[in-house]
């Protein structure tokens, strides 16, 4: 639904630098961040940020217009920092019910390519840590390129 969720994780005050993740940009409807898990160079996460809703069905048309605008240019940019083969687009909502993307860029390298990257429980996926440097590093390449 789209009322308030005050248990929401996504709608109380997000850290720009978290376990989690470290904020890139905010854009006009919603804010970038590099996700720590680099399993996938590049993956990132777009969060809806003017209110709560669960998907885009619950969006104005002008909220869709933006958010789908701010997707683009941050795909762009994650394509211009590290050249993929390919993007995946993921918007579930199954751990974090708030409108946001997983933005993926897709190696033919990469462990999963040619599926999806999820396989079972978030928790027992692969994770890949950079070194704090090249992590800062790599966020602040995507920030140029927005
Ligand atoms: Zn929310």
């Amino acid at each position: 639904m789209s009322e308030p969720e005050p248990a929401c994780p996504l709608c109380a005050p997000r850290p720009e630098d978290s376990p989690n993740w470290l904020k890139v940009a905010a854009l006009s409807a919603s804010t970038l961040y590099l996700d720590r898990n680099q399993t996938y160079r590049g993956h990132c996460q777009l969060v809806f940020d003017r209110r709560h809703v669960e998907g885009l069905e619950y969006l104005a048309a002008e909220e869709h217009d933006a958010m789908m605008g701010d997707l683009r240019r941050a795909a762009r940019a994650i394509v211009a920092a590290v050249q993929p083969d390919r993007m995946n687009y993921c918007s579930l909502g199954n751990v974090a019910p708030h409108l946001h993307w997983h933005l993926v860029p897709r190696y033919r390298s990469d462990p999963r390519w040619g599926s999806p990257i999820y396989t079972t429980d978030v928790s027992q996926m692969r994770v890949t840590r950079l070194e704090e440097p090249a992590f800062r590093a790599l966020a602040a390449t995507l920030a140029r390129c927005l």
